[in-house]
């Protein structure tokens, strides 16, 4: 939760009080976690607000914050689990065009943190500017995408950030450059719960090359992972694990190298392809992937994911950890 402890409920009355001298659009008891999330399941947002601008958001977060009020920022919702008790406080989408605004000034580019990231991939090809394919058809909003440094195979999105424009609880708007950014295996440094847009330095390419890159890596995911199913994507990170044969002697010994395994192969090492609870199921085609059946509900995503981790710790002894954020 971006701001604020619990999952207190708000009444009506005090949500109106809240939002409504500050003009911003805003719904009560939304079906986010049916409607708005990858996943299909979970409960409602107490109120969905879509601010005009930054002015708005930066009224609105330091009301709630001055309020205790949860405010929390929601994507494209690829990467999210909604319980099935819902979201109290407020829930932020910046699908106001302002944030989704694209320039473009030779091989720099900034973008609003609510544009689509496959969106912004097409328009950089077009535009003969190369350093984003790599994340060709993941999911997620650019906020989204910065937020949890996605990426694959072919490397994560931070690499190309020059600069993110970012807002803290109390409604400021400050800038972190690349020299201040580090960016690791689904991190970043960036503490300020809410981003805002991204500058990206690409380099220029001929269209056409570009435009083939992007199809080749979109090709490339959706032969090796399920991307028509109601999933989030992988459900737990690749876990760090000590290289073998370099285990420590004793508790004097300095630190053993590591190295990155597949979460995905232990789960399936653990026998759990197409295991089964309530409405969700680990995939045949990706164990690491954990999809919905309709009427599957967020309490059925959550017990599987425990059954995951719990099996392959019995299995294997490593523990995973979700790559899945759960609100709240
Ligand atoms: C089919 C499928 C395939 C996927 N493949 C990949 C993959 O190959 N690689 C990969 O890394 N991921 C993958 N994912 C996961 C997902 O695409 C990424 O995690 C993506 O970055 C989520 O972005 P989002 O906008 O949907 O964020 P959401 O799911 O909406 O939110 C995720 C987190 O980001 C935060 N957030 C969202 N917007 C902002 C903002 N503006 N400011 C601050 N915080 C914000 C939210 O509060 C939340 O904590 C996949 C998901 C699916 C469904």
């Amino acid at each position: 939760m971006a701001s604020g402890e619990t999952n207190t409920t708000h009444s009506p009355e005090q949500l109106s009080a809240l939002l409504d001298d500050l003009g911003i659009r805003y719904e009560t008891d939304v079906p986010i976690g049916k409607q708005m999330t990858w996943y299909g399941v979970g409960g409602l947002a107490q109120a969905l607000a879509h601010p005009a601008g930054v002015a708005q958001l930066s009224a609105l977060i330091a009301r709630c914050h001055e309020q205790g009020v949860p405010v929390n920022i929601l994507g494209s919702g690829a990467n999210l689990l909604i319980r099935d008790e819902g979201v109290s406080g407020v829930v932020i989408k910046l699908d106001d065009p302002s944030f989704s605004q694209l320039k473009i000034e030779g091989t720099k580019i900034t973008v609003g943190a609510g544009m689509d990231l496959f969106k912004l991939v097409l328009e950089c090809a077009k535009a003969g500017l190369a350093g984003l394919a790599h994340v060709a058809g993941i999911p997620a909003s650019v906020g989204g995408a910065i937020r949890m440094n996605a990426g694959g195979a072919f490397g994560d999105i931070g690499s190309t950030v020059h600069k993110v424009h970012v807002m803290a609880e109390n409604g400021q708007v400050y800038c972190r450059d690349r020299d201040d950014l580090v960016f690791g295996y689904r991190t970043t440094n960036i503490v300020a719960p809410y981003i805002l847009d991204v500058e990206f330095d690409m380099d220029e390419a001929d269209p056409q090359d570009i435009a083939r890159r992007v199809k080749e890596i979109f090709l490339y995911k959706k032969n090796t992972q399920p991307m028509a199913e109601n999933s989030a994507g992988c459900a737990f990170k690749n876990p760090s694990v000590v290289v073998p044969g370099h285990e420590p002697e004793g508790d004097d010994s300095p630190p053993p190298p590591t190295q990155r395994v597949s979460a995905g192969k232990l789960i399936d090492e653990a026998g759990l392809k197409g295991h089964r609870i309530g409405g969700a199921e680990v995939s045949q085609r990706h164990a690491n992937f954990i999809f919905t059946h309709p009427n599957c509900t967020a309490a059925d995503v959550l017990a599987l994911m425990d059954h995951v981790q719990q099996t392959v710790l019995d299995h294997s002894g490593v523990a995973l950890q979700r790559e899945v954020v759960v609100w709240p």
